[in-house]
């Protein structure tokens, strides 16, 4: 259902521009087409978010749904961080109508966080759990939050306010945030508490947090967005490295214990899926987290040769979405309906999808 809308008019006089350019982002890093209806809007829907585009003599028209308020903060965002790429004037120029934050305060689904616990869950896979204030009512929200905490760690944080264009105005220069999601494994609404579970890696600021974190140190998030559930289907793939482990956990929460299909995911052994993993019937297939990102493509291949799932996900390394994503809608004839690949992290590149 989507409960919440927010429109703007992004003042520039290359509005057609502008939706082309939004067009060719969203074609080339997302595989996602507009549908253009009779009245020239350009509309894409995917999951619980719609969005419309139409150019108009004053600007380019852009209408927002999404489920609510808080999802919208992220969704303007990412809005004004596009226009911003194409012409930063326009982007400070834009205002939102319908629900918004007041300029200057923090973000509606901002919070701060205080760690409660740190542990090896298993090899390769590290537990965070946190108190995070705010969560019982807002957990049904998404599965996701963008965890964020100082660059230079030994800086109290200065956390990013509203600005008047509806996006976080996010510190610079010495107090500069490092930002990434992360997927809420557990929600324990009736104690505020969560855990996060991280591959730990060798460069990345959130790894390394993971890896360290100790009681009563605070991180900022806000959240939780994003998806919350997969939709019913005769028989389902689910594909994840250890990034997107967690989200295969909580979708499989979702779908009870008589459906039909595969799993293959990251890890160390399938006696440590067993435990991670809610009771599913369906075929649980383990691959070594360290062999996963250059086996995974023809895993998939091999296993979907005689039969091809009714819904299938991926979510993981961008070149592994990328491809998997074409055997998905290609080989496997699924659609945006039907199927979904994420790239959760780009090997070699900081923070992609942040
Ligand atoms: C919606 C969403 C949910 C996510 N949920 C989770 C989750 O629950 N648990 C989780 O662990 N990750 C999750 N991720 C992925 C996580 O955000 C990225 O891995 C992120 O890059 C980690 O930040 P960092 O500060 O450690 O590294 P960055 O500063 O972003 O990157 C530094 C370097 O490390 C590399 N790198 C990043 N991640 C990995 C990795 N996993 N393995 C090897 N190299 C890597 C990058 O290519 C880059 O070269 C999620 C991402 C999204 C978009």
């Amino acid at each position: 259902m989507l409960h919440s809308v927010a429109e703007t008019l992004v003042p520039t006089d290359k509005p057609a521009e502008m939706l082309d350019a939004f067009k060719h982002h969203l074609k080339e890093d997302h595989a996602i087409d507009f549908i253009v209806l009779a009245d020239g809007v350009h509309l894409v829907e995917q999951d619980l978010f719609r969005v419309e585009f139409q150019v108009d003599p004053a600007g380019l028209r852009i209408c927002l749904q999404g489920p609510n308020d808080n999802a919208l903060v992220f969704f303007k965002e990412e809005i004004v961080e596009h226009v911003s790429q194409m012409d930063a004037d326009a982007a400070h120029g834009i205002r939102w109508s319908g629900a918004s934050t007041e300029a200057g305060a923090l973000p509606t689904n901002f919070a701060v966080l205080t760690v409660l616990d740190n542990k090896v869950l298993f090899e390769g896979m590290q537990r965070v759990t946190l108190r995070y204030p705010g969560i019982a009512k807002r957990q049904d929200e998404g599965l996701h939050v963008r965890l964020m905490m100082p660059l230079d760690q030994t800086r109290d944080p200065v956390w990013p306010v509203m600005g008047e264009n509806g996006a976080p105005v996010w510190p610079q220069g010495a107090d500069k945030l490092h930002a990434r999601f992360v997927t809420l494994r557990n929600v324990r609404p009736e104690h505020e508490e969560v855990d996060i579970d991280i591959v730990p890696h060798d460069v990345g600021l959130i790894s390394q947090w993971a890896q360290n974190a100790q009681a009563g140190q605070t991180v900022g998030a806000m959240g939780p967005a994003g998806m919350s559930k997969v939709p019913e289907a005769g028989s389902y793939l689910f594909v994840a490295d250890g990034t997107g482990l967690p989200l295969v956990a909580r979708l499989l929460e979702t779908l009870g214990h008589e459906i039909k299909g595969d799993v293959i995911l990251a890890a160390p052994n399938e006696a440590v899926l067993d435990d991670y993993l809610p009771q599913t019937s369906l075929r649980v297939h383990c691959i070594d987290a360290k062999s996963f990102e250059s086996n995974i493509v023809a895993q998939v291949k091999k296993l979907t040769k005689a039969t091809a799932p009714d819904y299938a996900l991926f979510a993981g390394e961008f070149q592994n979405a990328q491809d998997l994503r074409k055997h998905f809608k290609g080989d496997l004839g699924l659609d945006k309906k039907t199927q979904i690949s994420v790239a959760y992290w780009k090997r070699g590149v900081n923070g992609y999808g942040s």
